[in-house]
């Protein structure tokens, strides 16, 4: 491990409530690891019966929209940020549900329910190539198995059924 500011090798270093912490003695500072924080997005209509899955150009599976959370950003901003830019769409409402750590890209995603608004949509097709408003069974039918998605998309529907 080395500093990313000044590229000497760390050592690890007790820190006070935070245990054993990455540390550079030529920057007397101690290096937290660094993560990214992204948005995922179980898109749904208005009567909040059925969900919008996205399939990325590049992939075959179906998954779930998602965007990174910009440096300055809050999760507030990047939702209806996102969802204009991906879909050209409106957001109604959007609702916090749970978070998860995503270990191989050292993301953050934070869950969200958000209704957009009935219109057609408009995909932004460099980055999404199809988007398909399923029913809740079909959603969990075809979306890719054991992901993070999966776990959120789960969730979710549960959630729906109560509407939220
Ligand atoms: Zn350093």
């Amino acid at each position: 491990m080395y500093c990313r500011e000044c590229g000497q090798k760390l050592s690890l270093r007790f820190c006070e409530n935070e245990g054993l912490i990455p540390y550079c003695g030529k920057c007397e500072a101690y290096m937290f690891p660094q993560f990214s924080i992204a948005v995922s997005m179980v898109v749904t209509n208005r009567a909040q019966d059925k969900i919008l899955l996205a399939k990325h150009v590049e992939d075959d599976d179906f998954i779930l929209f998602a965007g990174y959370i910009k440096k300055g950003e809050n999760a507030e901003k990047t939702i209806p940020r996102e969802i204009k830019e991906e879909l050209g769409l409106d957001v109604v409402k959007a609702k916090y549900m749970s978070s998860r750590y995503h270990q191989k890209k050292e993301v953050l995603m934070l869950n969200f329910i958000v209704i957009v608004e009935d219109k057609a949509i408009k995909l932004k097709e460099d980055e999404v190539s199809e988007a398909r408003w399923c029913t809740p069974e079909e959603a969990l039918a075809l979306i890719r198995k054991g992901t993070t998605a999966e776990y959120f998309l789960t969730n979710a529907v549960r959630e729906l059924k109560k509407k939220i």
